[in-house]
């Protein structure tokens, strides 16, 4: 069981090491970001309620998203761990997340918090393509897709998503930096915190996600 938080601030890379990490230990990502999105594609309430505030960059209530997790770790393929990408996001969230763990007898094992400077996350940002399907991330000048404008996986047209216009860039990262970057001191003192250099290739990163966890007490997950 490995039970994983992805932090950092947009464009860290926190998606694309998810969906990696996810893949390799088969334990599911929960990325409270495409949950949103998905139900703005439909829609529904939910969707209604965060459309605007996701489109201007600003985060979501936190009574909204910890329902979100809360479904989600209830699920029978939770069991064997998660990996949660994008959430928390403020302390509120951090201390209903433990709350959510501790009814449910289980614990965070790591917090890997991906670190990278602010040019490169701008750079990242505006030059990102995603699949309104899967999810999936390229990068125009970095890892193009391989038919020009489609997904690799299923085909799917890539959009550039709404919050990854300049205006909504600017104002998510300042979110990050006031909401979001004081978790690290949260988790600190609980000995899960770890810091990686989010520079890099995905590959390059994922080597230094794979031997940060190389610590864990049960000798790590077991590699396919
Ligand atoms: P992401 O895909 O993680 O960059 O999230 C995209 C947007 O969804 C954010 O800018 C927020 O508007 C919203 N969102 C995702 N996760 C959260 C969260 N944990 N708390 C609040 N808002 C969130």
């Amino acid at each position: 069981m490995l039970n994983l938080i992805f932090l950092g601030p947009p464009g860290a890379g926190k998606g694309t090491q998810a969906q990696r990490l996810a893949s390799r230990f088969g334990i599911p990502q929960l990325s409270t970001g495409d949950v949103l999105r998905r139900a703005v594609a439909e829609k529904s309430a939910l969707g209604m309620k965060a459309k605007a505030l996701m489109e201007s960059g600003k985060l979501v209530p936190d009574e909204v998203v910890n329902g979100i997790v809360d479904e989600a770790l209830a699920r029978p393929e939770a069991l064997r761990g998660f990996l949660l990408d994008g959430f928390p996001r403020t302390v509120a969230q951090a201390t209903a997340l433990d709350e959510m763990l501790a009814r449910r007898g289980r614990r965070i094992d790591y917090v890997l918090n991906l670190e990278v400077p602010a040019e490169v996350l701008v750079d990242r940002l505006s030059g990102r393509l995603s699949c309104p399907n899967d999810g999936s991330v390229y990068h125009l000048r970095t890892n193009p897709p391989k038919r020009p404008g489609l997904c690799d996986k299923d085909g799917a047209k890539l959009v550039q998503r709404p919050d990854d216009q300049p205006e909504a860039v600017r104002r998510r990262l300042s979110e990050y930096q006031e909401k979001t970057a004081l978790l690290t001191g949260y988790y600190k003192p609980r000995k899960v915190l770890r810091t990686i250099d989010g520079v890099g290739t995905p590959e390059e990163v994922e080597g230094r996600i794979a031997s940060a966890l190389r610590d864990h007490p049960t000798g790590g997950p077991a590699q396919p």
